[in-house]
Protein backbone atom coordinates (compact mmCIF):
# COMPACT_ATOMS: atom_id res chain seq x y z
CA UNK A 1 0.00 0.00 0.00
CA UNK A 2 1.36 3.38 -1.17
CA UNK A 3 1.86 5.65 1.62
CA UNK A 4 4.67 8.46 1.15
CA UNK A 5 4.15 9.17 5.03
CA UNK A 6 4.89 5.94 5.97
CA UNK A 7 8.50 5.11 7.20
CA UNK A 8 8.67 1.57 5.48
CA UNK A 9 10.59 1.35 2.65
CA UNK A 10 8.26 -1.13 0.61
CA UNK A 11 5.28 1.64 1.53
CA UNK A 12 6.68 4.94 0.96
CA UNK A 13 8.63 3.16 -2.21
CA UNK A 14 5.42 1.35 -3.11
CA UNK A 15 6.52 -1.58 -6.07
CA UNK A 16 2.78 -1.26 -7.07
CA UNK A 17 2.53 3.04 -7.03
CA UNK A 18 5.56 2.99 -9.49
CA UNK A 19 3.97 -0.01 -11.68
CA UNK A 20 0.80 2.15 -11.55
CA UNK A 21 2.72 5.27 -12.63
CA UNK A 22 3.82 3.80 -15.52
CA UNK A 23 0.88 2.26 -17.08
CA UNK A 24 -0.76 6.07 -16.49
CA UNK A 25 2.51 7.71 -17.95
CA UNK A 26 2.19 5.33 -21.13
CA UNK A 27 -1.77 5.98 -21.63
CA UNK A 28 -1.26 9.87 -21.39
CA UNK A 29 1.86 10.43 -23.04
CA UNK A 30 0.19 11.79 -26.20
CA UNK A 31 -2.55 13.20 -23.67
CA UNK A 32 -1.50 17.22 -25.04
CA UNK A 33 -3.96 18.36 -22.83
CA UNK A 34 -2.61 16.67 -19.87
CA UNK A 35 1.46 17.67 -20.53
CA UNK A 36 0.27 20.98 -21.29
CA UNK A 37 -1.50 21.48 -17.56
CA UNK A 38 1.12 19.89 -16.34
CA UNK A 39 4.20 21.68 -18.19
CA UNK A 40 1.47 24.96 -16.90
CA UNK A 41 1.91 23.65 -13.43
CA UNK A 42 5.78 23.35 -13.40
CA UNK A 43 5.77 26.19 -14.74
CA UNK A 44 4.62 28.03 -11.23
CA UNK A 45 7.91 26.65 -9.82
CA UNK A 46 6.94 24.75 -7.03
CA UNK A 47 7.53 21.43 -8.26
CA UNK A 48 5.54 18.29 -9.94
CA UNK A 49 4.20 14.37 -8.38
CA UNK A 50 6.31 11.56 -9.50
CA UNK A 51 2.98 11.06 -11.60
CA UNK A 52 3.25 14.03 -13.53
CA UNK A 53 6.63 13.96 -14.03
CA UNK A 54 6.78 10.14 -15.19
CA UNK A 55 3.84 11.60 -18.21
CA UNK A 56 6.67 14.03 -19.57
CA UNK A 57 9.41 11.55 -19.33
CA UNK A 58 7.05 9.16 -21.33
CA UNK A 59 6.45 12.08 -23.64
CA UNK A 60 8.17 11.56 -27.07
CA UNK A 61 6.23 15.26 -28.21
CA UNK A 62 9.22 17.18 -29.40
CA UNK A 63 7.88 20.23 -28.80
CA UNK A 64 6.91 19.54 -25.97
CA UNK A 65 9.87 17.89 -24.59
CA UNK A 66 11.71 21.29 -25.85
CA UNK A 67 9.43 23.24 -24.11
CA UNK A 68 10.46 21.31 -21.13
CA UNK A 69 13.82 21.88 -21.55
CA UNK A 70 13.21 25.75 -21.73
CA UNK A 71 11.88 25.60 -18.47
CA UNK A 72 14.59 23.63 -16.61
CA UNK A 73 16.63 26.62 -18.64
CA UNK A 74 14.80 29.29 -16.94
CA UNK A 75 14.13 27.17 -13.27
CA UNK A 76 18.00 26.88 -13.40
CA UNK A 77 18.56 30.58 -14.37
CA UNK A 78 16.15 31.59 -11.59
CA UNK A 79 17.14 29.78 -8.93
CA UNK A 80 20.77 28.93 -9.18
CA UNK A 81 21.86 31.95 -11.75
CA UNK A 82 25.00 31.20 -13.66
CA UNK A 83 26.98 29.64 -11.03
CA UNK A 84 28.40 26.29 -10.42
CA UNK A 85 29.54 24.78 -7.09
CA UNK A 86 32.91 22.87 -7.14
CA UNK A 87 34.15 19.73 -4.92
CA UNK A 88 35.66 16.62 -5.01
CA UNK A 89 35.57 13.14 -4.05
CA UNK A 90 38.18 11.78 -1.58
CA UNK A 91 38.26 7.60 -1.60
CA UNK A 92 39.71 6.78 2.14
CA UNK A 93 39.28 3.26 1.88
CA UNK A 94 38.26 0.60 -0.86
CA UNK A 95 37.69 -2.11 1.74
CA UNK A 96 34.34 -3.58 1.51
CA UNK A 97 32.30 -6.62 2.61
CA UNK A 98 29.46 -5.77 0.27
CA UNK A 99 29.18 -7.55 -2.97
CA UNK A 100 27.78 -4.86 -5.23
CA UNK A 101 27.93 -6.27 -8.32
CA UNK A 102 28.47 -2.99 -10.75
CA UNK A 103 31.31 -1.92 -8.13
CA UNK A 104 34.71 -2.96 -8.45
CA UNK A 105 34.93 -2.67 -4.41
CA UNK A 106 32.81 -5.95 -3.86
CA UNK A 107 34.07 -8.44 -1.57
CA UNK A 108 35.09 -10.96 -4.39
CA UNK A 109 37.34 -8.75 -5.91
CA UNK A 110 40.43 -10.20 -5.46
CA UNK A 111 42.55 -8.26 -7.74
CA UNK A 112 42.15 -4.39 -6.74
CA UNK A 113 44.44 -3.06 -4.68
CA UNK A 114 43.06 -2.40 -1.37
CA UNK A 115 44.01 0.58 0.14
CA UNK A 116 43.33 2.67 3.21
CA UNK A 117 44.13 5.93 3.79
CA UNK A 118 45.94 6.20 7.67
CA UNK A 119 45.86 9.99 8.97
CA UNK A 120 49.03 11.30 7.57
CA UNK A 121 48.23 9.79 4.29
CA UNK A 122 44.82 11.98 4.32
CA UNK A 123 46.64 15.16 5.37
CA UNK A 124 48.95 14.73 2.03
CA UNK A 125 45.96 13.63 -0.20
CA UNK A 126 44.12 17.35 1.38
CA UNK A 127 47.11 18.60 1.28
CA UNK A 128 47.07 18.12 -2.51
CA UNK A 129 43.72 19.02 -2.68
CA UNK A 130 43.83 22.29 -0.98
CA UNK A 131 46.92 23.05 -3.59
CA UNK A 132 44.33 22.29 -6.49
CA UNK A 133 41.95 25.26 -5.07
CA UNK A 134 39.45 22.67 -3.60
CA UNK A 135 36.95 23.87 -0.86
CA UNK A 136 34.65 21.53 -0.51
CA UNK A 137 34.88 17.51 -0.36
CA UNK A 138 32.51 14.06 -0.28
CA UNK A 139 34.50 11.22 1.33
CA UNK A 140 34.13 8.43 0.03
CA UNK A 141 34.79 5.02 1.52
CA UNK A 142 33.59 1.29 1.23
CA UNK A 143 31.44 -0.69 4.13
CA UNK A 144 33.95 -2.49 6.34
CA UNK A 145 33.15 -2.35 10.25
CA UNK A 146 36.40 -4.09 10.79
CA UNK A 147 38.56 -1.10 8.52
CA UNK A 148 36.21 1.51 8.44
CA UNK A 149 34.42 1.67 11.32
CA UNK A 150 32.68 5.00 12.16
CA UNK A 151 35.23 6.04 14.32
CA UNK A 152 37.79 5.85 11.64
CA UNK A 153 35.44 8.45 9.38
CA UNK A 154 34.70 10.63 12.36
CA UNK A 155 38.57 10.90 12.56
CA UNK A 156 39.41 11.17 9.01
CA UNK A 157 36.87 14.28 9.27
CA UNK A 158 38.38 15.81 12.28
CA UNK A 159 42.09 15.38 10.44
CA UNK A 160 40.42 17.17 7.18
CA UNK A 161 39.05 20.14 8.82
CA UNK A 162 42.37 20.74 10.96
CA UNK A 163 44.76 20.57 8.01
CA UNK A 164 45.54 24.29 6.54
CA UNK A 165 48.29 24.60 3.89
CA UNK A 166 49.21 28.40 2.92
CA UNK A 167 45.39 30.03 2.10
CA UNK A 168 43.83 26.34 1.73
CA UNK A 169 41.42 24.51 4.19
CA UNK A 170 38.42 22.26 3.28
CA UNK A 171 35.56 23.67 4.43
CA UNK A 172 32.54 21.46 4.18
CA UNK A 173 33.35 17.88 4.57
CA UNK A 174 29.85 15.80 2.56
CA UNK A 175 29.87 11.95 3.52
CA UNK A 176 28.76 9.37 0.85
CA UNK A 177 29.37 5.93 3.54
CA UNK A 178 27.13 3.08 3.61
CA UNK A 179 24.06 2.78 5.37
CA UNK A 180 24.33 3.26 9.07
CA UNK A 181 22.53 4.24 12.55
CA UNK A 182 20.34 7.17 13.93
CA UNK A 183 23.50 6.99 16.60
CA UNK A 184 26.19 7.47 14.17
CA UNK A 185 24.44 9.76 12.30
CA UNK A 186 24.29 11.86 15.05
CA UNK A 187 27.82 11.29 15.53
CA UNK A 188 28.83 12.41 11.76
CA UNK A 189 26.47 15.92 12.56
CA UNK A 190 28.55 16.78 15.72
CA UNK A 191 31.39 16.43 12.90
CA UNK A 192 29.99 18.84 11.24
CA UNK A 193 29.66 17.13 8.31
CA UNK A 194 28.16 19.28 5.20
CA UNK A 195 25.76 16.82 3.10
CA UNK A 196 25.39 13.17 3.77
CA UNK A 197 24.76 11.25 0.50
CA UNK A 198 23.62 7.78 0.01
CA UNK A 199 22.71 6.64 -3.20
CA UNK A 200 19.94 4.14 -3.58
CA UNK A 201 21.33 2.44 -6.93
CA UNK A 202 17.96 0.87 -8.05
CA UNK A 203 14.75 2.01 -6.45
CA UNK A 204 13.28 -1.67 -7.73
CA UNK A 205 13.70 -4.11 -4.93
CA UNK A 206 13.94 -7.18 -6.44
CA UNK A 207 16.74 -5.85 -8.42
CA UNK A 208 17.99 -4.15 -5.64
CA UNK A 209 18.79 -7.80 -3.46
CA UNK A 210 19.86 -9.23 -7.06
CA UNK A 211 22.71 -6.85 -7.29
CA UNK A 212 23.32 -6.96 -3.74
CA UNK A 213 23.77 -10.17 -3.46
CA UNK A 214 25.45 -10.37 -0.55
CA UNK A 215 26.48 -7.91 2.70
CA UNK A 216 24.61 -5.71 4.76
CA UNK A 217 23.59 -3.60 1.92
CA UNK A 218 21.74 -6.71 0.64
CA UNK A 219 18.97 -5.40 3.20
CA UNK A 220 16.55 -2.80 0.93
CA UNK A 221 14.22 -1.74 3.52
CA UNK A 222 17.86 -0.73 5.92
CA UNK A 223 19.11 1.04 2.88
CA UNK A 224 16.05 2.66 1.54
CA UNK A 225 14.97 3.97 5.05
CA UNK A 226 18.41 5.32 5.88
CA UNK A 227 17.84 9.19 5.12
CA UNK A 228 15.03 8.97 7.42
CA UNK A 229 17.35 7.78 10.13
CA UNK A 230 19.88 10.33 9.07
CA UNK A 231 17.48 12.86 9.31
CA UNK A 232 16.36 11.63 13.11
CA UNK A 233 19.99 11.55 13.62
CA UNK A 234 19.86 15.49 12.97
CA UNK A 235 21.55 15.54 9.31
CA UNK A 236 18.72 17.76 7.29
CA UNK A 237 20.70 18.43 4.45
CA UNK A 238 21.11 14.76 2.81
CA UNK A 239 21.91 13.63 -1.17
CA UNK A 240 19.82 10.88 -2.96
CA UNK A 241 20.84 9.74 -6.42
CA UNK A 242 20.49 6.07 -8.41
CA UNK A 243 22.85 4.44 -10.14
CA UNK A 244 20.91 4.86 -14.29
CA UNK A 245 21.94 2.15 -15.98
CA UNK A 246 21.08 -0.75 -13.30
CA UNK A 247 17.39 -0.48 -14.01
CA UNK A 248 14.57 0.95 -15.75
CA UNK A 249 15.04 4.39 -16.05
CA UNK A 250 11.31 5.11 -15.78
CA UNK A 251 11.33 3.21 -13.21
CA UNK A 252 14.44 4.80 -11.23
CA UNK A 253 13.01 8.13 -11.85
CA UNK A 254 9.73 7.63 -10.19
CA UNK A 255 10.89 5.71 -7.29
CA UNK A 256 13.44 8.99 -6.65
CA UNK A 257 10.46 11.74 -6.89
CA UNK A 258 8.96 9.75 -4.28
CA UNK A 259 11.56 9.29 -2.05
CA UNK A 260 12.36 13.06 -2.20
CA UNK A 261 8.41 12.96 -1.95
CA UNK A 262 8.68 10.90 1.72
CA UNK A 263 11.53 13.05 2.68
CA UNK A 264 9.41 16.25 2.09
CA UNK A 265 6.32 14.57 3.82
CA UNK A 266 7.71 13.30 6.37
CA UNK A 267 10.63 15.45 7.86
CA UNK A 268 9.36 18.60 5.77
CA UNK A 269 13.03 18.56 3.94
CA UNK A 270 13.53 17.59 0.22
CA UNK A 271 16.93 16.01 -0.45
CA UNK A 272 19.47 19.05 -0.30
CA UNK A 273 20.70 17.31 -3.68
CA UNK A 274 20.12 14.44 -6.28
CA UNK A 275 22.77 12.88 -8.04
CA UNK A 276 22.99 11.13 -11.20
CA UNK A 277 25.52 8.74 -11.98
CA UNK A 278 25.17 6.35 -14.78
CA UNK A 279 27.42 2.87 -14.49
CA UNK A 280 30.98 3.18 -15.98
CA UNK A 281 33.49 1.02 -16.65
CA UNK A 282 36.03 -0.09 -14.11
CA UNK A 283 38.18 -2.58 -13.09
CA UNK A 284 36.12 -6.23 -12.97
CA UNK A 285 33.10 -4.45 -14.44
CA UNK A 286 31.73 -4.15 -18.05
CA UNK A 287 28.98 -1.36 -18.34
CA UNK A 288 27.77 -3.66 -21.16
CA UNK A 289 26.59 -6.21 -18.67
CA UNK A 290 23.87 -4.22 -17.50
CA UNK A 291 21.24 -4.00 -20.26
CA UNK A 292 19.61 -0.72 -19.21
CA UNK A 293 21.99 2.06 -20.34
CA UNK A 294 20.49 5.02 -21.16
CA UNK A 295 21.59 7.77 -23.85
CA UNK A 296 23.25 10.57 -23.43
CA UNK A 297 19.65 12.37 -24.95
CA UNK A 298 17.47 10.44 -22.02
CA UNK A 299 20.02 11.12 -19.75
CA UNK A 300 19.78 15.08 -20.24
CA UNK A 301 15.84 15.15 -20.37
CA UNK A 302 15.96 12.73 -17.00
CA UNK A 303 18.40 16.30 -15.94
CA UNK A 304 15.72 18.21 -17.13
CA UNK A 305 12.92 16.83 -15.37
CA UNK A 306 14.60 16.36 -12.19
CA UNK A 307 15.28 20.47 -11.96
CA UNK A 308 11.64 21.34 -13.02
CA UNK A 309 10.46 18.44 -10.59
CA UNK A 310 12.21 19.38 -8.22
CA UNK A 311 13.56 22.96 -8.09
CA UNK A 312 14.95 23.65 -4.75
CA UNK A 313 17.00 20.21 -5.24
CA UNK A 314 20.68 20.65 -6.06
CA UNK A 315 21.60 18.87 -9.44
CA UNK A 316 24.94 16.62 -8.81
CA UNK A 317 27.15 15.58 -11.77
CA UNK A 318 30.64 13.90 -11.81
CA UNK A 319 33.37 13.39 -14.06
CA UNK A 320 32.13 9.95 -15.11
CA UNK A 321 30.71 12.10 -17.70
CA UNK A 322 32.91 13.50 -20.30
CA UNK A 323 32.84 17.13 -20.89
CA UNK A 324 30.39 17.25 -23.58
CA UNK A 325 27.72 15.41 -22.09
CA UNK A 326 28.51 18.15 -19.38
CA UNK A 327 27.95 20.76 -21.53
CA UNK A 328 24.85 19.53 -22.57
CA UNK A 329 23.16 18.86 -18.67
CA UNK A 330 24.76 22.34 -17.33
CA UNK A 331 22.48 24.29 -18.40
CA UNK A 332 19.43 21.83 -17.93
CA UNK A 333 20.13 22.64 -14.00
CA UNK A 334 22.85 20.77 -12.78
CA UNK A 335 24.18 22.79 -9.58
CA UNK A 336 27.35 21.23 -8.94
CA UNK A 337 30.17 19.51 -10.71
CA UNK A 338 33.19 17.73 -9.53
CA UNK A 339 36.59 18.66 -11.03
CA UNK A 340 40.03 17.12 -11.41
CA UNK A 341 38.48 14.13 -9.39
CA UNK A 342 40.43 11.04 -8.40
CA UNK A 343 38.54 7.77 -7.91
CA UNK A 344 41.66 5.88 -6.53
CA UNK A 345 42.62 5.54 -2.88
CA UNK A 346 45.59 7.94 -2.50
CA UNK A 347 45.11 9.22 -6.15
CA UNK A 348 45.80 12.81 -5.58
CA UNK A 349 49.01 13.03 -3.62
CA UNK A 350 50.74 10.41 -5.91
CA UNK A 351 48.91 9.80 -9.08
CA UNK A 352 51.76 8.37 -11.00
CA UNK A 353 51.96 5.18 -8.35
CA UNK A 354 48.45 4.80 -9.34
CA UNK A 355 49.60 4.72 -13.46
CA UNK A 356 52.38 3.01 -12.78
CA UNK A 357 50.77 0.66 -10.20
CA UNK A 358 49.90 -3.18 -12.05
CA UNK A 359 46.48 -2.97 -10.06
CA UNK A 360 44.41 -0.35 -9.50
CA UNK A 361 42.21 0.96 -6.49
CA UNK A 362 40.00 2.64 -8.67
CA UNK A 363 36.40 2.94 -8.21
CA UNK A 364 35.41 3.90 -12.04
CA UNK A 365 37.30 5.20 -14.92
CA UNK A 366 36.66 8.79 -14.92
CA UNK A 367 35.51 10.61 -18.53
CA UNK A 368 36.76 14.02 -18.01
CA UNK A 369 40.36 14.30 -16.60
CA UNK A 370 40.84 17.80 -16.86
CA UNK A 371 42.49 19.81 -14.09
CA UNK A 372 40.80 22.09 -11.67
CA UNK A 373 42.07 25.26 -13.60
CA UNK A 374 40.90 23.33 -16.92
CA UNK A 375 37.60 22.61 -15.26
CA UNK A 376 37.33 26.47 -13.84
CA UNK A 377 38.84 28.28 -17.13
CA UNK A 378 36.22 26.04 -19.43
CA UNK A 379 33.56 26.62 -16.88
CA UNK A 380 33.80 30.77 -17.22
CA UNK A 381 34.56 30.99 -20.84
CA UNK A 382 30.76 29.36 -21.00
CA UNK A 383 29.71 32.26 -18.99
CA UNK A 384 29.38 30.62 -15.73
CA UNK A 385 30.63 31.51 -12.35
CA UNK A 386 32.73 28.63 -10.37
CA UNK A 387 31.60 28.78 -6.97
CA UNK A 388 33.64 27.67 -4.02
CA UNK A 389 31.10 29.03 -1.80
CA UNK A 390 30.45 26.74 1.57
CA UNK A 391 28.27 29.28 3.76
CA UNK A 392 25.27 28.04 4.11
CA UNK A 393 26.07 25.09 6.07
CA UNK A 394 28.94 27.03 8.32
CA UNK A 395 26.19 29.80 8.94
CA UNK A 396 23.82 27.37 10.30
CA UNK A 397 21.73 27.65 7.06
CA UNK A 398 20.76 23.94 6.65
CA UNK A 399 17.77 21.79 6.14
CA UNK A 400 15.09 23.93 3.66
CA UNK A 401 17.56 26.52 4.22
CA UNK A 402 18.32 26.90 0.25
CA UNK A 403 14.10 26.99 -0.42
CA UNK A 404 13.99 30.23 2.23
CA UNK A 405 17.11 31.73 0.30
CA UNK A 406 14.81 31.15 -2.72
CA UNK A 407 11.75 32.48 -1.60
CA UNK A 408 12.99 35.12 -0.45
CA UNK A 409 14.69 36.15 -3.24
CA UNK A 410 18.52 36.12 -1.88
CA UNK A 411 20.39 34.35 -3.84
CA UNK A 412 21.63 37.43 -5.68
CA UNK A 413 22.51 38.76 -2.69
CA UNK A 414 23.83 35.75 -1.04
CA UNK A 415 25.11 32.98 -3.29
CA UNK A 416 26.24 35.39 -5.88
CA UNK A 417 28.55 37.55 -3.81
CA UNK A 418 29.44 34.22 -2.13
CA UNK A 419 30.37 32.67 -5.56
CA UNK A 420 32.51 35.63 -6.96
CA UNK A 421 34.95 35.67 -3.19
CA UNK A 422 35.24 32.33 -3.53
CA UNK A 423 36.54 32.67 -6.73
CA UNK A 424 38.28 35.57 -6.18
CA UNK A 425 40.51 33.36 -3.34
CA UNK A 426 41.01 30.77 -5.72
CA UNK A 427 41.90 33.24 -8.70
CA UNK A 428 44.19 34.64 -6.19
CA UNK A 429 45.77 31.45 -5.21
CA UNK A 430 45.86 28.93 -7.34
CA UNK A 431 44.94 29.86 -10.90
CA UNK A 432 47.15 30.11 -13.84
CA UNK A 433 47.14 33.13 -15.58
CA UNK A 434 44.90 33.14 -18.32
CA UNK A 435 42.47 31.41 -15.52
CA UNK A 436 43.19 34.54 -14.02
CA UNK A 437 42.65 37.12 -16.49
CA UNK A 438 39.28 35.44 -17.36
CA UNK A 439 37.82 35.43 -13.93
CA UNK A 440 38.90 39.15 -12.72
CA UNK A 441 36.89 40.29 -15.77
CA UNK A 442 34.09 38.28 -15.10
CA UNK A 443 34.07 38.97 -11.34
CA UNK A 444 34.05 42.70 -12.28
CA UNK A 445 30.80 42.29 -14.48
CA UNK A 446 29.48 39.66 -11.98
CA UNK A 447 29.66 42.35 -9.27
CA UNK A 448 27.20 44.43 -10.72
CA UNK A 449 24.44 41.96 -11.05
CA UNK A 450 24.31 42.26 -6.57
CA UNK A 451 20.96 44.27 -6.24
CA UNK A 452 21.30 44.93 -2.91
CA UNK A 453 23.42 48.38 -3.03
CA UNK A 454 25.00 46.97 0.90
CA UNK A 455 25.99 44.12 -0.02
CA UNK A 456 27.46 44.90 -3.15
CA UNK A 457 29.54 47.33 -1.80
CA UNK A 458 30.58 44.84 0.78
CA UNK A 459 31.46 42.75 -1.95
CA UNK A 460 33.38 45.42 -3.54
CA UNK A 461 35.56 45.78 -0.36
CA UNK A 462 35.75 42.23 0.44
CA UNK A 463 37.18 41.29 -3.33
CA UNK A 464 39.35 43.80 -2.57
CA UNK A 465 40.49 42.54 1.24
CA UNK A 466 41.07 39.33 -1.01
CA UNK A 467 43.59 40.87 -3.07
CA UNK A 468 45.41 41.64 -0.15
CA UNK A 469 45.77 38.98 1.19
CA UNK A 470 42.25 38.24 3.60
CA UNK A 471 40.14 35.21 3.24
CA UNK A 472 36.86 33.67 3.85
CA UNK A 473 34.55 36.01 3.66
CA UNK A 474 30.61 35.22 3.42
CA UNK A 475 26.90 36.15 3.74
S1 LIG B 1 29.11 0.32 -4.10
FE1 LIG B 1 29.85 0.81 -2.05
S2 LIG B 1 29.04 -0.84 -0.81
FE2 LIG B 1 29.00 -1.56 -2.90
S3 LIG B 1 30.93 -2.67 -3.22
FE3 LIG B 1 31.20 -0.54 -3.89
S4 LIG B 1 32.04 0.48 -2.10
FE4 LIG B 1 31.13 -1.41 -1.39
S1 LIG C 1 25.18 30.61 -0.06
FE1 LIG C 1 24.47 28.54 0.51
S2 LIG C 1 23.04 27.90 -1.13
FE2 LIG C 1 24.26 29.64 -1.86
S3 LIG C 1 25.98 28.66 -2.94
FE3 LIG C 1 26.67 29.11 -0.85
S4 LIG C 1 26.29 27.21 0.27
FE4 LIG C 1 25.09 27.09 -1.62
Amino acid sequence: MYNAKSLKAEEFISDEEIRETLAYADANKDNLELIDAIIAKAKERKGLTHREASVLLACENEEKIKECYELAEQIKKDFYGNRIVMFAPLYLSNYCVNGCVYCPYHMKNKHIARKKLTQEEIVKEVTALQDMGHKRLAIEAGEDPVNNPIEYILESIQTIYSIKHKNGAIRRVNVNIAATTVENYRKLKDAGIGTYILFQETYHKESYEKLHPTGPKHDYAYHTEAMDRAMEGGIDDVGLGVLFGLEMYRYEFAGLLMHAEHLEAVHGVGPHTISVPRVKKADDIDPSAFDNGISDDTFAKICALIRISVPYTGMIISTRESQAVREKVLPLGVSQISGASKTSVGGYADPEAEKESETTSEQFDVSDQRTLDEVVNWLMKMGYIPSFCTACYREGRTGDRFMTLCKNMQILNCCHPNALMTLKEYLEDYASEETRKIGMELIEKELEKIPNPKVKQTTYEHIHDIAEGKRDFRF
